[in-house]
């Protein structure tokens, strides 16, 4: 395969049975492209996210209401919000002792600048509701998580 394709290279090409083949390789997918693009909210797992969140808490300690609260900007559902809680404690990324809830990794929260995403639009706060043109979105390895206020993308970190 010549390294570099003429017109007359890939119309050769294309004219064999085998076209698909002898055509140059597809653009390389930038994997840094993705994770910046983020993961469509049908493949990020809620539990998976709702745990990398509460491993992320900039917080020593906070009440399982304040945790359920941030959990809640991942999902409603009730079930899957038990789930968090239940999966984030038994891999050890909290701990849960009298009402509080401790995050365990300490160290590994999201830094500001690298892994929370700013976007220009017409967005709905994903904690309080209210209307905002600047979202924050957080990035995890799960997937993403937004869009934010500016306050609430802070009061959902841990960084009040
Ligand atoms: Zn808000």
């Amino acid at each position: 395969m010549p390294e570099r394709w003429s017109v007359t290279d890939v119309l050769r090409a294309v004219g064999t049975s085998d076209c698909r083949m002898r055509l140059p390789t597809a653009v390389k997918i930038n994997p840094v492209a993705l994770v910046v693009a983020g993961v469509s909210d049908d493949e990020r797992d809620p539990v998976e996210l709702g745990v990398e969140l509460l491993a992320h808490l900039e917080e020593e300690s906070l009440s399982v209401a304040d945790a359920m609260d941030r959990i809640e900007t991942v999902t409603t559902n009730p079930g899957v919000q038990r789930e968090i809680l239940d999966t984030a404690a038994m891999r050890g990324v909290i701990d849960r002792e009298d009402g509080l809830v401790r995050p365990q990794s300490g160290g590994t929260y999201v830094s500001f600048e690298a892994d929370v995403v700013v976007r220009e639009g017409d967005f709905s706060c994903a904690r309080c509701g209210a209307g905002i043109s600047t979202g924050h979105f957080v990035q995890f390895d799960g997937g993403e998580l937004g869009p934010f206020g500016s306050t609430c993308v802070r009061k959902v970190l841990g960084r009040e």
